[in-house]
């Protein structure tokens, strides 16, 4: 059966009674190109343990059991689960879980279901969970690479650099831990029912050693979080008003002695200045150490 053929997929939902769910983001690929080029993209190979996310009626998934050792597919929709027990018989290396995988220790899951095997994730993800998702994926600790289809405006936050518009504190969280690559673009027609926004395929390959030293990872993402939150301010001002113990005048000597302008504005700052910075305010705060 062609997964993504509408001639086919009407009517296999009308004949088990499916209806889209907004709110899970279920909209579903009509074009045989978009799951083949996904799962090219994620570089499966026979010893690679592949964590998809929504399987959905499992075209995706098919692709990707083509090419991996293993698939652990997790579906929050039980009404698909005789959906996917008639489109996916036969791959035998396909696991479903029904379950909403934000609830899952994604650690002991890859522990105890893809034992031995090079862990990645590869889905086209809902929506409008994929924030929580890509911090669960990259926080887990885990994974070699993420490839996902999200939003394309989500996907040009991923890979902003200092300076754009896009760049943000999620930009520099996932650049901390990945190297992300925007692959390619998929327009609103590809799917069932028609998304609103069109929607980009990301790749986040997991770093070999972090971007720039830092003493205190907690204390960097603070600083990070208080420069985007006021993100018009300068870092000077922004520094002041997000981290409680520090003055304006410890703010200023921090970003002078880290090697930036005190008029400079967080957005300037790639994730190594900030490193700098956050090692700095870490000596006022700690003076001990
Ligand atoms: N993979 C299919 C495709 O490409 O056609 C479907 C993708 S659809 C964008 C997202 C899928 O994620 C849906 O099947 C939806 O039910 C599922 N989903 C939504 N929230 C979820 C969650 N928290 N845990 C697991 N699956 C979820």
């Amino acid at each position: 059966m062609n997964l993504t053929d509408l001639n086919q997929i009407r009517p296999l939902l009308e004949r088990h009674g499916f209806r889209f769910s907004r709110s899970l983001g279920q909209n579903f690929l009509t074009a045989a190109w978009v799951p083949e080029r996904i799962a090219e993209s994620a570089g499966l190979e026979e010893n690679t343990g592949v964590l998809e996310v929504g399987p959905g009626i499992g075209c995706l998934t098919a692709e990707l059991s083509r090419r991996a050792g293993k698939v652990l597919a997790v579906e929050l929709d039980r009404a698909l689960k005789p959906i996917l027990a008639e489109t996916l018989a036969g791959a035998d290396n396909v696991e479903l879980l029904f379950a909403d995988v934000l609830k899952l220790d994604l650690a002991q899951l890859v522990r105890e279901r893809l034992p031995g095997l090079r862990p990645v994730v590869c889905a086209n993800l809902p929506y409008n969970v994929t924030s929580p998702l890509l911090t669960a994926f990259l926080t887990a600790g885990c994974f070699e690479s993420v490839t996902v289809m999200v939003q394309k405006e989500v996907a040009q936050r991923l890979c902003a650099r200092a300076g754009s518009a896009e760049y943000g504190a999620f930009s520099l969280l996932v650049q901390w831990h990945t190297e992300p690559e925007l692959l390619f673009t998929v327009p609103p027609d590809c799917f069932v029912p028609r998304p609103k926004v069109h929607s980009a395929v990301v790749r986040l390959r997991r770093r070999e050693s972090l971007p720039a030293p830092v003493e205190d990872e907690a204390l960097l993402f603070r600083v990070i979080r208080a420069a985007f939150n006021q993100r018009r301010k300068t870092l000077v001002n922004a520094l002041c008003a997000g981290i409680g113990e520090v003055t304006k005048e410890e703010a200023e000597y921090v970003v002078k002695k880290a090697g930036f302008d005190p008029k400079i504005r967080g957005e300037a700052l790639e994730i190594g200045g900030f490193a700098k910075i956050a090692d700095e305010i870490g000596k006022i705060l700690k003076p001990d150490l």
